[in-house]
């Protein structure tokens, strides 16, 4: 049995000066109760708490530690780059190197311009999108987050749904209404939405592969359909591969699928756990960024030396060895198995989604395919399927709206613990 005493006494004390003790609102627990986790340090597969528990790892900082936690060759050049200087605001030579290398993995992008997180990226998107289009109207699906610029907290995922505030306080009905929802995976509605709003639409964005209402595949022809239809009526597709990119493959969902859009978005990966956010498009888009063109966007700390020598090392690593991504999707789809095993052994209702290394567990009857059916799970379920993980040392996220990222430095013997612990668990649940 695991302790937290200590955990839960630094949460005590955070709550006095930080709103809910947290700097991001799902760490703290609400969906599952109990007290966060604190952190002392992690490595490869595992975090190390303030009580002195171990715990493996599915969390990763939402994404980012794709190779795992203080992977060498990214502290290595952080410890490097910091001796020469923290930021200076103006360019360096090593901004280029991360872009270039960045335009050679991605299918179908001239210019990267880097941001500071994933909500920047999106958020940056959206307006290149409006300049180049003229028009002022997006369509987004319902159960995908792209950050919390006010344009896209309308029904967005995870963090926010599980906070019952999809339509968030402080965005304001003008800016809502240019934000058009739709179902995931509903080419239809995307249809009549276009229809109904004809030369008014400036992107469609979307996770190619949703990841924060679980992980929800793409139907087959959804992505294509889409793209048909931006295509059709003069919109930009904007792909946010902020979950997906430099980790579905080395061009992200892009090249796993086969769709181009025209617009991507990056974070997590892109930044080896730093703050970066990234977003890309062919020359004629990114043409019209300032100081280009007129949309303007900037950043004091964007492209930050520390930041881009982690996302370097980072991205250096996965394009040296493409074969990860397979070793990814071959550990993700074991740990799939097994959990599929145990629960249907112990008579417990589940689907489970993976695509990649993206893998997550409902506790639902229905395929899960969008945010409705996500939300048809069995939270009670998954609350005590978390915390019975938890006490066996597996750290999953503390939300069924979240998914579960494997990383590269996952051993066979921790998915084995893990199946392990679920096994035990699952005659509670
Ligand atoms: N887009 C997607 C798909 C995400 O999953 C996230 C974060 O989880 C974001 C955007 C926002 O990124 P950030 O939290 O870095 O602002």
């Amino acid at each position: 049995m695991m302790i937290y005493k200590r955990s839960s006494a630094l949460f005590a004390e955070a709550q006095e000066v930080i709103p809910g003790g947290v700097n991001s609102p799902v760490r703290a627990f609400k969906a599952v109760g109990g007290d966060p986790i604190f952190v002392k340090e992690a490595k490869g597969a595992y975090l190390f708490d303030e009580d002195g528990n171990k715990l493996i790892d599915y969390i990763n900082s939402w994404g980012p530690m794709i190779l795992g936690h203080a992977y060498q060759p990214v502290v290595d050049a952080v410890i490097e780059r910091t001796k020469k200087g923290t930021s200076f605001g103006t360019p360096t030579e090593l901004e280029t190197e991360i872009a270039k290398l960045a335009v050679k993995m991605v299918p179908g992008i001239d210019k990267i311009r880097f941001v500071n997180s994933g909500t920047e990226a999106c958020m940056s998107a959206v307006r290149l999108a409006r300049g180049f289009t003229g028009r002022d109207k997006i369509i987004k699906f319902a159960g995908c987050y792209h950050g919390h610029s006010d344009s896209f907290l309308i029904q967005a995922g995870s963090g926010a749904v599980t906070f019952g505030s999809p339509n968030s306080p402080g965005v304001t009905q003008g800016t809502a209404k240019d934000t058009l929802l739709a179902e995931y995976n509903n080419l239809d509605q995307v249809r009549e939405i276009f229809e109904a709003n004809k030369e008014e639409i400036a992107t469609v964005i979307l996770e190619p592969v949703a990841g924060n209402m679980g992980c929800i595949p793409p139907a087959e022809g959804f992505l294509e359909g889409l793209r048909d239809l931006c295509q059709a009526h003069g919109a930009l597709l904007i792909f946010d591969e902020v979950m997906t990119g430099f980790r579905l493959a080395a061009g992200g969902a892009q090249e796993l699928t086969g769709v181009q859009a025209d617009i991507v978005t990056f974070g997590k990966v892109i930044g080896g756990g730093l703050p970066v956010g990234a977003f890309a498009a062919r020359n004629e888009i990114m043409n019209h960024l300032a100081p280009l063109g007129p949309v303007y966007q900037a950043g004091t700390l964007s492209g930050n030396p520390l930041a881009m020598a982690a996302g370097l090392a980072m991205l250096q690593a996965l394009d040296q060895d493409r074969e990860i991504f397979k070793r990814l999707e071959q550990k993700t789809e074991y740990l799939h198995k097994g959990i599929a095993q145990v629960l249907t052994e112990n008579r417990i209702t589940h689907t489970i989604n993976r695509v990649g290394s993206m893998i997550s567990v409902h506790f639902a009857e229905e395929a899960v395919t969008d945010f409705a059916s996500a939300s048809a799970g069995a939270n009670e379920t998954f609350k005590k399927f978390f915390h019975g993980l938890l006490a066996e040392g597996v750290y999953i996220a503390p939300s069924a709206y979240e998914t579960w990222f494997i990383t590269d430095a996952l051993t066979y013997e921790d998915l084995d613990a893990t199946i392990a612990a679920v096994a035990k668990i699952a005659p509670t649940l």
